[in-house]
Formats: structure tokens, sequence, C-alpha cells
């Protein structure tokens, strides 16, 4: 069914220009009762008042800034329904008041009809605020996680949008609070739409010269800016005056600001800036939007859903489409980030390790200096393993060393496999042997015999030893992780270190020993032995202890030099002094001092006691059958014996008394131990 227009319908009644429009509608209804109701309908501009009147009879004023109650949610026309009873010719007046620019362009149609537009109307504009909103939305969130102002930017650019388009189709008015927008009329909705112009060449200015930080289009960005926030600034003065050029030539600010950003994102596309070709073609569909929206404002172009909203839903797009390019300085940020989060670890890292290899310096130091050798390596690898664990997370830690500095040692983290260590080792000796001679780290996988799968990854670090000595430290990682070269490397340089130490120790140790120690016979050297008296002395001195010493000389020696040589003769004299230090107490002092002569030192021990430990030397070198070239030899020797004097603090006394008790003794026969009395006469 349809209404058929009058000939001459839509008359303009007052067609002067002035502020009050009215047309004169004539058409005619159907004449059948029970009928669909009908309406007139008019697209919604920015006119503050329209309604319409037929005699007696005259429809509730609608209003663009003043929506009535019936206007219903994002309304995008004026309805007015007719009276049911109406049929037949109908002359219709339509009243309007204010300074829509849009001719009124009202339809007669069926109810349904009507609301059936308005629903895509509604669909329209609610999927373009809802994009904004989103947008604004994420920008927030965007901005709260990277803290740049670039997203508070786009957020404004969101909101400005919102504003602007809701202004402009008239929905901005029906939201508490920004009711107060009406107040500047159809001039606040072009200077929200001029200030929308600006944000957008001001953010698509920050798009275009994200990477490279050119200035090419700042000045014409920032000079269109300025010109559309000023008309903006006028606009909001609300000077009535200048509400018709305004809205006449409003079009023109929105048209340059376009093409700048047209431009400013073809230039964009050239250098290849992400998204700038697709944000360019939406801006052109913008433009053009615009243009045909300002020509069906003139009569030009009808009005249609796609005109009216075709401009904005293309704003809606570019301004998510340039969220869409923006959100690539997120990645940046996530990769400038993890640099310096990687840097940090790293220098933390490079700091735990330079921590843990000076402390393992500084330990292994101070506490291989007072070890013997024997000790040295166990303590010295012991402290590596220490340090190294909490460096480099494993399942097991061995150290396997064999003939370094003539020892072999085994140590193991967790000490348990300790008892599988050994027969692995003895299994893979000759393979460990050739990784350690290798010199480089290495790593291999480690399969079970009872399934094919890696059960977990082993390194092989070697120690910088001297063949025939090797050792390596083997690490165990359970799974198929590997080492890394950064690993690999710390445990090889904690390795060296801890080699490092114990050859410094060891040859230290070997320095203090040659030089305190004679060295045919093992025994203290006639310098230390001194040094050793007069301490002796000095200590008993002072706690008034006793402290003897023994002259001990061999025999006939030089007979036996002449008899088996001299190499025989210093075979003897070996012999004689490990018999003789076997003979004496801990804590008594046992040297050579000079020839075939040694000494003993016996601390706290007076002349009786002195005489017994002088026997027993005696005897254990009388008990002596050393066998040099199959001959076994008769040695002994004579004993002199002297004990601290009271009144002596230095041993020169103790020693002329003793040694004159020695030549007593060989006065006496030799073999035999003389004892000096307190004073010789
Ligand atoms: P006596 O019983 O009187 O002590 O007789 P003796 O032969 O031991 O006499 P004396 O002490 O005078 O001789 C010391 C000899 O010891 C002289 C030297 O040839 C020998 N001698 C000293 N130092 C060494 C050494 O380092 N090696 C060897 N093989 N002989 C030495
Ligand atoms: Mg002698
Ligand atoms: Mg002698």
């Amino acid at each position: 069914m349809r209404v058929t227009p009058l000939p001459g319908a839509a008359v303009a009644l007052d067609p002067d220009g002035s502020r009050r429009h009215a047309l004169l509608l004539r058409f005619e209804l159907p004449a059948q009762s029970g009928g669909p109701g009908w309406a007139v309908r008019l697209e919604r501009s920015a006119l503050e008042q329209v309604w319409v009147e037929r005699g007696d009879w005259r429809s509730p004023p609608q209003g663009f800034f003043e929506p009535g109650e019936d206007a219903g949610v994002l309304p995008s026309s004026f309805l007015f329904a007719l009276p049911a009873h109406w049929h037949g010719a109908v002359e219709l007046e339509l009243h309007a008041v204010g300074g829509g620019r849009r001719p009124l362009r009202p339809q007669v149609m069926e109810q349904a009809r009507a609301m059936e537009l308005e629903q895509y109307g509604v669909a329209a504009s609610a999927t373009i605020y809802a994009c904004l909103f989103t947008i604004g939305l994420l920008a927030l969130a965007l901005y709260s996680a990277a803290r740049d102002l670039l997203f508070l930017g786009l957020f404004g650019l969101t909101l400005a949008a919102l504003l602007a388009l809701s202004a402009v189709n008239g929905h901005l008015y029906q939201m508490p609070g920004l009711r107060l927008f009406a107040h500047w009329g159809g001039q606040g909705a072009v200077a929200l739409t001029l200030l929308l112009c600006a944000a957008c060449l001001q953010m698509l200015l920050r798009f275009v010269e994200m990477r490279q930080g050119r200035v090419a289009w700042k000045r014409w960005v920032d000079g269109m800016s300025l010109a559309v926030a000023t008309l903006a600034g006028v606009c909001l003065l609300n000077l009535p005056a200048l509400a018709q050029p305004m809205l006449k030539f409003q079009v023109v600010p929105y048209a340059l600001s376009l093409l700048l950003g047209v431009a400013m994102l073809v230039d964009g596309g050239r250098r290849r800036i992400a998204m700038a070709w697709p944000l360019a073609t939406l801006a052109l569909f913008t433009l053009a939007g615009v243009v045909l929206g300002e020509l069906a404002s003139r009569g030009h172009v009808v009005d249609t859903l796609v005109v009216r909203y075709g401009s904005q839903l293309s704003v809606a797009l570019c301004v998510a489409i340039l969220a869409v390019g923006l959100l690539g300085r997120i990645s940046e940020y996530r990769h400038q980030r993890d640099r310096e989060l990687l840097a940090r670890a790293d220098t933390e890292r490079r700091m735990a390790r330079e921590t843990a290899r000076s402390g393992l310096a500084t330990e292994l130091q101070s506490q291989l200096r007072s070890l013997p050798p024997a000790e040295m390596q166990t303590t010295a690898f012991r402290l590596l393993v220490d340090r190294l664990l909490p460096l480099l997370p494993v399942q097991s830690c061995v150290v396997a060393v064999q003939g370094y500095h003539g020892v072999d040692l085994v140590l193991a983290e967790p000490s348990r496999l300790l008892l599988s260590v050994h027969p692995e080792l003895a299994r893979r000796q000759l393979a460990l042997r050739r990784l350690a001679a290798q010199g480089v780290p290495q790593q291999q996988p480690v399969t079970d015999p009872a399934q094919p799968a890696i059960v977990a990854m082993e390194a092989v670090v070697p120690m910088q030893i001297r063949a025939p000595a090797w050792g390596v430290l083997l690490l165990r990682r359970a799974g198929g992780d590997g080492f890394s070269t950064d690993e690999l490397s710390l445990a090889g340089e904690f390795l060296q270190l801890a080699v490092q130490q114990i050859d410094q120790a060891v040859a230290a140790n070997n320095l203090r020993r040659s030089a305190e120690l004679d060295a045919l016979t093992g025994s203290l050297n006639r310098r230390t032995i001194d040094q050793w008296l007069a301490r002796c002395f000095g200590e008993a001195a002072r706690d008034s202890q006793p402290v003897s010493v023994l002259f001990i000389d061999l025999d006939h020696f030089k007979a036996v030099n002449d008899r088996h040589g001299h190499a025989g003769g210093d075979f003897c004299l070996r012999h004689v002094a490990v018999a003789l230090r076997g003979a004496l107490e801990e804590g008594d002092l046992f040297g050579r001092y000079g020839g075939e002569e040694f000494i003993a030192i016996l601390p706290g021990r007076n002349g009786a006691a002195a005489r017994m430990a002088a026997e027993n030397l005696r005897m254990a070198v009388e008990n002596l059958r050393p066998v040099w070239n199959g001959q076994p030899l008769r040695l002994t020797v004579s004993v002199g014996v002297a004990t601290r004097l009271p009144s002596e603090d230095t041993p020169e006394g103790a020693l002329a008394r003793a040694d004159r008790a020695l030549y007593s003794a060989k006065s006496h026969g030799r073999n035999c131990v003389q004892v000096a009395p307190a004073v010789f006469s």
C-alpha cells in the first residue's frame, strides 16, 4: 500500500531564508481502516524545533538540540506518527525553527518502514561510536602499559571524534552532562569537528614521522592545526552573525585538513611506513564523504544513509587503523625493554660471577697456604665446586684428577654419587683422557641403555695441567638442555683458577721446603735448625722449662765412604736420618747439622729424659741394616747430650756442652751416649 503524493506536494510556505520554515505537504492516504499507521519522516538536521500540524491537530514538537521524550536512543530522523483515522487527501503543514542548512525533505511512509530506516541509522551510528569507544579504551590501556604520550594522544583523538560525530548526529545533546553543548547550537558541532581535524592532523604527523624524525610536515601541520583550532575558538564565541557563514563554509577547513592528511600519508606510504597507504585511502574516502555530505546539504545529492554516515565510518576506521599502526610502537618498546632486561641480567650475572671468582681466589689463597700438598687438591676442588654450583645449575658435578702433583683424586657432588662414579671413571678413563688432552670444554648427550632417549647432557671441562697428569670437571644436567658457551667458559675459568692456585701453592710449598730442608736427607737444614734452637731456648727460658740438644755423629764414616764410595755414604746418611727421625717423639726437632753430624732438639725434656731419647736414637741406628750393593751395612752413632741451664736463654752454651759430650762419647769408644754435666771442668 502506498501513499500518493498529490501534485504540488512539499510547497515551501516561507521560503524567505529566515530562521522559520514551513512546508505544505499534500498527499493522499489510502482509505482502509485497520491498515498500517502512517508517519512523516524527516532526516535529522540541526533544527531547533520541528513539528507538523493540520487544523487543530498538532504533533508534539521535536528538536535537534533538545530531543523529545519519544526521540528514542541514537535517533537518526524526526518521526511524526499521523492519527490512524486520517485517509484520503491530506494537507499537512510542517514547521521548523533553526539554522539547519539541509533542505527539508519530509517523506510520508508507513510507520513500520520509518522504524526500519530509523534502525539502520541507529545501527550505523552505534557501530561508529562503539568502534571509537573501544579504541579509546585500548589507547588508555596502552598508555598505562607503555607510558607513551602518543597513546594518550590517540585517546584524545578518539574522544574528539566521539564528541564531534555525536554532535553532528545530534546524539551528544541527549547525554546527561553534555546537554550544555546545545548552548552553541550548530556552531558547537562545527567547533568540535574542527578540533577533531586538528587532533587528526597532529596524530597523523606523529604517525608518519614515527620512525624517521622528519620535520618536513611539521610546519604545515602545525600551521593548519592552529588555523582550524582558531576557527573552532571563533565558533565557540557563538556570535550570531557568524553562524550562517560558519555553517556554509565549514567544509573548506575540513577538506583542506583532509587533503593535508592525505598528502602526508602518501608521503609516508612512499617511505614504506606500515599502514600509511590504507590510511591515505580511508582519508580520501572521508574527504569524498565530506564533499558528498556538503553537496547533499545543498540539495545537489540525495541525502542517503551512505552519504550521512559514510564519512563518519571512514573517520572511525581511520582512527582504528591509526591505532593498529601505533601498536607497532609496542613491539619496539618490548624489544627495547627486553634489551634492557637482558643487559641488566647480563650485568648481574657478570657481577655474581666476578664476586664468586674473586671469592674463590681469596679462599684458595688463604686455605691452600697452610695445607700439606696432599690435602691441597681436595680442598681446592671442593671450594671450586661450592662456588661454581650456585652459578651453574647442574644435576651432578665430578672432579677427576690423575697424577696431578703426584695425586689421584675423585670428588663428587652430591657425594653419594662417589660410589658409582669410581667404576664409571675407570671405564671411561681412556675417552676422558683424550677429551682432557683436547683442552677445550665439550658436551655430549647421555643416554640411558634402558631407553633410547637422551636423559642428560654432560659437559667435560678439561684441566690445563701438564701431561701425563690429566684432569676433568664433569657436569651433568638432566634432560636435553645443553650447556651454553657462557656456562662452559665459566666452568673452565673457575677450574683454571683452582689449578693455578694449586700450582702456586705447591710451588710455594716446594720452595719453602727446599729453603728449610736438607736436600740429601729431607731433615731440617742447618739454617732452620739454628732458628729453631734460638726459638726453643727463648721459649724455654721464658716458661722456665727444660730443653735438651743432642749431637749425633756417625762413627768412622770416612771408612764407610772409603769402602762404599760417596754414593754409598749418601745412601747411609739418608737411612740413618730416617731411622733417627723415626725414633724421635712428636714435637722434637731433627736436622742435619753438617757432614755426617745430626742434631735433635727436645723441648720440655731434662737431662735424664734426653739421655733416654739419645739411647733410643743410638739403638735405632745400631739396629739399622741398610743394604748397599747387596751388602748389609752396620752403622753406629755417638751422641752428646746437653740441657739448658736455668740461666740460659740462648743455645750457644748448650751446643758447646753437647759438642764436648759428643767428643767425650767418641773418646769413650763410640756407639754410646754422653750427657754433658752442667758445667764442664
Ligand atoms: P769419627 O767416628 O771420629 O766421627 O770418624 P769419622 O770418619 O766419621 O770422622 P769425621 O767425622 O772427621 O769424618 C767425616 C766424614 O764424613 C768426612 C766426609 O768424607 C764424610 N762426609 C761428610 N759429609 C758427607 C756427605 O754429605 N756425604 C758423604 N758420603 N760423606 C760425607
Ligand atoms: Mg763421624
Ligand atoms: Mg763428624
